[in-house]
């Protein structure tokens, strides 16, 4: 008998799914990027005992096509992208085509979908990449998927999971963040029952700024835009009076996209400092747009990270429009209504 052999299928996928779903939070992040992804503009996230025994997102997007249903959950099936080269111009938040499989892979997962054409709606069950059943049935249309029991057949990665309120706190976190990185889709967030946030997806962005981050933040922005070289900026800056003491609310999208980036972050730092005091990180919620073409977002499976084909020009566009948007204004108000 040889000492190699090759891993089977199942396998295969519960080490690919660790790489893409770590905890609840990204369950929710890659379900609602694909919903996004359908052209939805409402979303619905329900969770229970922070996401670890169900999540529930239902979106009004495209749905799926019911010749599309046997490829959904394999590992690597996209309609985002169909060669490599379509990699370089990448305009949808998934492409990888990795986390349904594994989802599917280490929880129990049933899809109601159902697109604008079809006469009924599918009704579909798999639970450790196996497939438990599929009907038809009546439902509206989009889509809506249920998880349950993560990592139910991992209990190694069970075991690394936080309590519930924590992980609640994650995807409470996340649901901001997509709150304001889509302006233009109503959120919904509820978790055991109770009805956390609802966005109304008016593409106002102060006006979710203000519903999100509450009145203190929303009555100090700054509006910072600005064009060079085919990159766009703009969103808000908040004043320096409401600064804060970690970076946890820098916010900054490319073409959608929450990223990190040890470039930006700097830049909107740098053109920060000479307002504020030391050790203080402004709130920001800045929506770059750059041409697919000039950046890589296929530097990691979770997406978070980012290359920039020139870094430079990006780093200056984000310096200049955050210096010149605090640059003259009133920065002290004389009152502080919120103490
Ligand atoms: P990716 O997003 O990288 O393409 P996924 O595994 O997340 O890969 O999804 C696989 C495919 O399933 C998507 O390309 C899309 O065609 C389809 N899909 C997933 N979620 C939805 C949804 N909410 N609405 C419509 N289609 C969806
Ligand atoms: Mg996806």
């Amino acid at each position: 008998m040889t000492k190699i052999t090759v891993l089977d299928e199942s396998t295969i996928n519960q080490i690919a799914a660790g790489e893409v779903i770590e905890r609840p939070a990204a369950v929710v992040k890659e379900l609602v990027e694909n919903s996004i992804d359908a052209g939805a503009n409402a979303i619905t996230v329900e969770i229970k005992e922070g996401g670890i025994s169900f999540i529930r997102i239902t979106d009004n997007g495209s749905g799926i096509d019911e010749e599309d249903m046997p490829l959904v959950f394999l590992r690597h099936s996209t309609s985002k992208i169909r060669t490599a080269e379509d990699l370089l111009s990448v305009s949808s938040l998934g492409f990888r085509g990795e986390a349904l499989s594994s989802i599917a892979a280490i929880a129990q997962v049933e899809l109601v979908t159902k697109t604008a054409e079809a006469f009924s709606g599918i009704r579909y069950q798999i639970a450790g990449g196996e497939e438990k059943s599929i009907e038809h049935i009546g439902c509206p249309g989009g889509t809506t998927f249920i998880v349950r029991n993560l990592f139910y057949n991992t209990p190694a990665r069970r075991k690394f999971l936080k309590s519930p309120v924590t992980e609640a706190g994650y995807i409470s976190d996340l649901m901001e963040r997509l709150s304001v990185s889509h302006p233009n889709v109503a959120f919904k967030f509820i978790n055991n029952n109770q009805i956390k946030l609802h966005t109304s997806g008016n593409n106002n962005l102060k006006d979710i700024i203000y519903h999100v981050y509450g009145r203190d933040i929303a009555s100090h922005l700054v509006t910072v835009e600005d064009d060079a070289n085919g990159l766009n900026i703009n969103g808000f800056i908040a004043k320096p009076i409401v600064s804060r003491g970690n970076r946890n609310y820098e916010n900054y999208f490319i073409n959608g996209r929450y990223i990190k980036s040890g470039l930006i972050s700097k830049a909107i730092e740098e053109a920060f400092r000479p307002f504020s005091m030391t050790h203080r990180y402004p709130f920001t919620c800045l929506h770059l747009h750059i041409p697919s073409e000039l950046i890589d977002v296929n530097v990691h499976p979770a997406k978070l990270e980012i290359r920039f084909k020139n870094g430079e020009e990006v780093y200056q566009l984000v310096y200049h429009a955050v210096k010149s948007a605090l640059e003259g204004k009133e920065l002290i108000p004389s009152v502080r209504l919120e103490e």
